[in-house]
């Protein structure tokens, strides 16, 4: 059993390098944290326990080669039979998580890419709890098929994003050279796609001058499915 957030659904990817590449969802319940920026603050409480079984029937409704396991925080849950599941159908599985909690041996390795987001001070998180996170972020750039990404608003949270970032490489010994950092604004609680595109239009402007500070593969990326759907739930 599993508890899930809402039933699984098709849709696209609509964050970071794999943005625009169709995929079945499964977002499971509860979260670790209550961020002040959380889109999806509907699967962050108590969800509905699910058979594995009933899971696994939504996912071959389709025959995309992606699964997204995402939430809430879907390392709180034992995972590792839905995963093990999935790819044993010959399908790949992203997981999306805030970094804070480790997998287990078998979800990190049947992972193709991993999704980690920290969270910084625009989030609610103090400095003292953004340090205790990078231990354990480390250890997901340290196995490479990952993407590290920040929601950001402002200038200010796109220093402070890589800062974190070079932080890590230099004093957990993580190298971040080909990991893809994804700069995503911050969804609006708005159906204004035009609100969604003036902060990527401000933050895409400070790219010249922080690829001079930082040399990371750093990348500026909407969420599409906002950009597509607004607001609008399993889409
Ligand atoms: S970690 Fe993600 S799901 Fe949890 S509260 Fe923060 S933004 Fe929401």
């Amino acid at each position: 059993m599993l508890e899930i957030a809402e039933e699984p659904f098709l849709s696209l990817q609509g964050e970071g390098i794999l943005s625009g590449t169709p995929m079945m969802f499964v977002r499971l319940a509860r979260c670790n944290l209550r961020c002040t920026e959380c889109d999806t603050a509907y699967a962050q409480d108590k969800g509905t326990m699910t058979p594995l079984e009933s899971i696994m029937e939504h996912l071959w409704t389709s025959s995309v080669r992606w699964v997204c396991i995402t939430g809430g925080e879907p390392l709180l849950h034992n995972i590792d039979d839905l995963v093990e599941a999935i790819v044993g159908s010959d399908r790949r599985v992203t997981v999306e998580t805030n970094g804070l909690l480790a997998a287990s041996t078998t979800v990190f390795i049947h992972t193709s890419l991993w999704t980690v987001s920290p969270k910084m001070t625009n989030s609610g998180r103090s400095e003292k709890q953004i340090e205790e996170s990078m231990a354990n972020v480390a250890r997901f750039v340290k196995g490479r098929r990952v993407q590290l990404k920040f929601i950001c608003r402002k200038p200010t949270d796109v220093a402070e994003a890589l800062e974190y970032v070079q932080y890590v490489e230099k004093h957990y010994n993580a190298s971040m050279q080909d990991i893809p950092v994804i700069i995503q604004p911050q969804a609006f609680a708005t159906d204004k796609v035009e609100d969604n595109l003036a902060v990527l239009r401000q933050l895409w402007k400070l790219m010249p001058s922080m690829l001079n500070l930082y040399p990371y593969d750093i990348r500026v990326m909407p969420q599409l499915h906002r950009l597509l759907y607004g607001m609008r739930r399993r889409v």
